[in-house]
């Protein structure tokens, strides 16, 4: 799926990053380090308080190309494919997005804000993306997710309500489709929220 090995890229992009004052909090050591241009500070200096669970693909229905980092970070050819030329002008991103191998890429850094939700409200609050982790799954609508994929996810969700804990609050998580109904159907019918429930309680050893 990468260029090369994904522990050398690891390793390369780490240390092209540099080690910052606290970046060990904000980047999840599990995922390689993809930049995205599209993304700004906090308002107010707000801290994480809800998980927003996406999924996409790119082109629609299709797995395993480089088109969805090309979307985050702009560089998606609107040549590519058809449907690329209604996207390739947007300006969007996730903080952190899950392939179908499970093998996770990180955009934007936990304290800064990503541009994943769009238009949205979470417990009477508008514009989720001041408040919210966005995480991508690559998927859609017709298809089940890999059980890598829930794996990377629970060990992820773990390793961010270490940091911030107010995403251990029982409704810290949502779908897109939670904060954008009407508007977005993403994660879809195919993510299993139970089992997401589950491996967080049995990861969590409660
Ligand atoms: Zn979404």
């Amino acid at each position: 799926m990468h260029g090369f090995p994904e522990a050398t890229r690891r390793a390369r992009t780490r240390e092209a990053m540099g080690a910052a004052a606290g970046a060990d909090a904000l980047w999840w050591p599990d995922a390689s380090i993809c930049p995205s241009p599209n993304q700004d500070a906090r308002p107010n200096g707000l801290e994480p308080e809800l998980i927003v669970i996406h999924a996409i693909s790119l082109p629609p229905g299709q797995f395993g190309g480089r088109f969805i980092e090309q979307l985050f970070t702009n560089r998606l050819d609107p040549l590519e494919h058809p449907f690329f030329e209604e996207i390739a002008d947007l300006r969007v991103s996730a903080h952190v997005l899950i392939g179908r191998d499970g093998l996770a890429t990180q955009f934007v850094s936990f304290d800064r804000r990503a541009w994943h939700a769009g238009a949205s409200c979470w417990n009477g609050r508008e514009r989720c993306n001041d408040f919210s982790i966005g995480i991508e799954l690559e998927g859609c609508d017709e298809r089940a997710f890999t059980d890598e994929q829930y794996s990377a996810l629970v060990r992820l969700i773990r390793w961010l309500r270490g940091r911030f804990p107010r995403l251990a609050a029982e409704d810290a998580i949502a779908g897109h489709s939670d904060i954008a109904p009407g508007r977005k159907t993403d994660p879809g019918p195919h993510f299993n929220w139970h089992r997401l429930w589950a491996g967080l309680a049995e990861e969590s050893g409660t």
